[in-house]
């Protein structure tokens, strides 16, 4: 399923957002740059996690995928899963959950995205 875009304006909104926490980072910062680049790391680090969770719990997902697909690659399942794997979202606004994830190779997870030709 296609990713949902912002309109023109939302975009808008979004960028003066950034402009308003990248404000907020000077002040904090005292415009320190290596605070800066922490403060920046720290957000940007944050952001991520409210959408694709904690690093632990992809981790848990994980393993909670190898069991569920009997170790495969959801894409070619003759291909058994090595140590590169990667978390594949059937529709990425609904997250990384056991239903909306899938476990691929990292090689197929590229071809994927660089086809969209099949579905999982
Ligand atoms: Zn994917
Ligand atoms: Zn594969």
């Amino acid at each position: 399923m296609a990713n949902p875009r912002l309109t023109e304006s939302e975009r808008m909104k979004a960028d003066s957002l950034v402009r308003e926490i990248e404000k907020r980072i000077h002040l904090l910062s005292k415009g320190v740059q290596r605070r800066k680049f922490a403060y920046r790391r720290r957000v940007t680090r944050l952001l991520i996690q409210i959408e694709k969770g904690t690093p632990a719990q992809r981790g848990k997902l994980r393993a909670k995928l190898r069991e569920k697909q009997h170790d495969l690659c959801a894409v070619t399942p003759t291909h058994r899963l090595k140590s590169e794997v990667e978390l594949h979202r059937l529709d990425a606004i609904r997250g990384y959950t056991i239903k909306n994830t899938r476990l691929v190779c990292r090689a197929c997870h590229r071809k994927f995205h660089a086809s969209h030709k099949f579905s999982l």
